[in-house]
């Protein structure tokens, strides 16, 4: 597996071929094989992969806290909603919604677990979205995520061996 210091590196050596890789996809792949080629891949390597070693969803995004989670989040961290919004979010672009404030999050610990550990918002859950439907439809964004994350990375080279894609 490549290391998370070097996948953002690879997958820019990479771009055009796995941008060649995603269009063939799009063209030839059926939706409900890959689906579940992407399910079987996530759980084969997740199974085994410490994320706490890694954290690079972490580091590089701003992630959304649903306000409906404000209440939940700071009782977690045992200090009030206001404190709590005050001291890690702020509103995103648009005036819409409230993302974490800094990069790496703030929720982040040194020994890689997420302070919000339960609380944490389902978009970390559920990152890199391997494990999700409509794989087919999210070929964009998984390219983004494979120059981010090392799983989704190595998951993208098993999906070019299984097509046969040179
Ligand atoms: S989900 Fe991916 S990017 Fe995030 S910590 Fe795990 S391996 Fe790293
Ligand atoms: S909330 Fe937790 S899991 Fe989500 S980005 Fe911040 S540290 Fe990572």
């Amino acid at each position: 597996m490549v290391s998370p210091d070097k996948v953002a590196e690879m997958a820019e050596r990479k771009e055009n071929k796995n941008n060649k890789f995603r269009a063939y996809l799009k063209n030839h792949a059926d939706a409900e094989k890959l689906d579940a080629q992407f399910l079987r891949l996530h759980n084969e390597l997740f199974k085994d992969y410490d994320c706490s070693k890694c954290r690079n969803c972490c580091k590089i995004y701003c992630t959304e806290i649903e306000r409906s989670d404000f209440e939940k989040d700071a009782s977690h961290l045992g200090i009030s909603v206001e404190e709590f919004v005050d001291r890690y979010l702020k509103l995103d672009t648009y005036g819409v919604s409230y993302i974490t404030k800094h990069k790496p999050c703030d929720f982040l610990q040194k020994n890689g677990e997420c302070i919000l550990g339960d609380c944490k918002p389902e978009s970390c859950m559920n990152y890199p979205y391997t494990n999700q439907p409509e794989r087919l439809q999210s070929l964009l964004s998984f390219m983004e995520h494979v120059a981010v994350c090392p799983v989704a990375y190595e998951i993208c080279e098993r999906l070019k061996r299984e097509y046969n894609f040179r």
